[in-house]
């Protein structure tokens, strides 16, 4: 591992201030993926930022009832809080369903959003990836993809983003807020992860340098009404292989409000707008959730080893919707 330089920082523009003196300096939060990848010498930062101990590890209502989560939160303290429980379950469920108890006491909200792919192939030095070395290939295509995207990725990377709680905070809206050396700024779930396109070696649609200082949820009364089901190859420590978190209110047997996310399907947690379009105002059977999914679906690119994952999404909203439409009905 390359020797580096470590700081721990009190302030927001402390913290900024110290990421600028430096182009090969990262900010740190719980380290569990930054430097497991150190480690693997994916990741050479020469200096590391610890933004533990940054005033961003508050959760409050905001004025308009929505929930503002600061940036150091921890998965575990995220999810055990009473008002993300009532308010936001798939939120507290898909956090839970991460990881271990260890990792979720050390892993943050900004670090989690900014995970990187668990494809075999990026972490390792020996083999192209054009996520780590730009122009140098795809070897998954051809290769081990078993776990890869069947959604919006390109002939340059079919790599999937690895987080629960993302796909919770896609189904829910969530805008993520930052800061920079020039000031500070927000965005929307659905514009913070940028298209893989030809460049899958950029992530986000953060401004290089920037320190995320929180995610909001804004008020949304049907998410109350909702679930998290993660799909995976062993009861823990293991990543998805598929994911949904969904919220529905049915009035009178018609679906009134619809929200739905898939995870382990793109390089970013998938919000599914047609199946969500298919749904609303219609009926709520197991006959129209299977007929949205189809909607949402029918883009999907499957390779030889990953077709699996189209019958696996479809029956999780099948499965899922049913049973939160059966838990409103009593
Ligand atoms: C064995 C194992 C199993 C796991 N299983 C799961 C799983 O099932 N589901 C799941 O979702 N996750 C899983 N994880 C991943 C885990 O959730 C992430 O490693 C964790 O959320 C990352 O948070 P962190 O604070 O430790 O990030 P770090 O490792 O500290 O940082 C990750 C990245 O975020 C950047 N960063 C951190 N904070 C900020 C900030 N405030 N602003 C800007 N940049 C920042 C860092 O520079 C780095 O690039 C697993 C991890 C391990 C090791
Ligand atoms: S899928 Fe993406 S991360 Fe995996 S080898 Fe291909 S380019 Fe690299």
């Amino acid at each position: 591992m390359r020797e580096f330089g470590y700081e721990r920082v009190y302030d927001v523009s402390g913290a900024l201030a110290l990421l600028g003196t430096d182009p090969e300096a990262r900010f740190l939060g719980g380290g569990t993926n930054l430097v497991d990848l150190m480690k693997a010498g994916v990741e050479r930062p020469a200096l590391l930022v610890d933004v533990q101990e940054l005033p961003l590890d508050a959760i409050e209502f905001t004025p308009d009832g929505g929930l503002r989560i600061g940036a150091t939160v921890t998965n575990s303290d995220l999810a055990a809080h009473p008002e993300v429980r009532r308010h936001y379950p798939a939120l507290a469920q898909a956090l839970l369903a991460g990881a271990s108890g260890q990792l979720r006491n050390m892993a943050t909200v900004g670090g989690n959003l900014l995970q990187r792919t668990r494809c075999g192939y990026f972490s390792d030095l020996a083999k192209p990836c054009n996520k780590r070395v730009p122009g140098s290939g795809c070897p998954a295509i051809a290769g081990e993809h078993h776990n890869h995207a069947i959604l919006g990725a390109s002939e340059h990377c079919v790599a999937t983003h690895p987080s629960d709680m993302a796909v919770a905070l896609a189904a829910f809206d969530a805008v993520i807020s930052y800061e920079t050396a020039g000031g500070p700024g927000e965005l929307p779930i659905a514009e913070f992860y940028a298209p893989v396109g030809g460049t899958p070696h950029i992530e986000t649609a953060l401004p290089p340098g920037a320190l995320i200082t929180g995610v909001t949820l804004p008020p949304a009364p049907v998410a109350a009404h909702s679930r998290y089901r993660k799909v995976r190859e062993r009861a823990s420590y293991a990543f998805a292989v598929g994911s949904i978190a969904a919220a529905l209110d049915v009035r009178d047997g018609t679906v009134a409000e619809v929200r739905l996310a898939f995870g382990a399907v793109a390089s970013r947690p998938w919000r599914a707008r047609a199946a969500e379009r298919a749904l609303t105002g219609g009926p709520a059977s197991a006959e129209a959730y299977a007929a949205a999914a189809d909607a949402e679906l029918a883009a999907a690119e499957a390779l030889p080893e990953n077709g699996y994952k189209v019958t696996l999404t479809r029956n999780l909203v099948v499965a899922v919707l049913s049973e939160l439409a059966e838990e409103a009905a009593r």
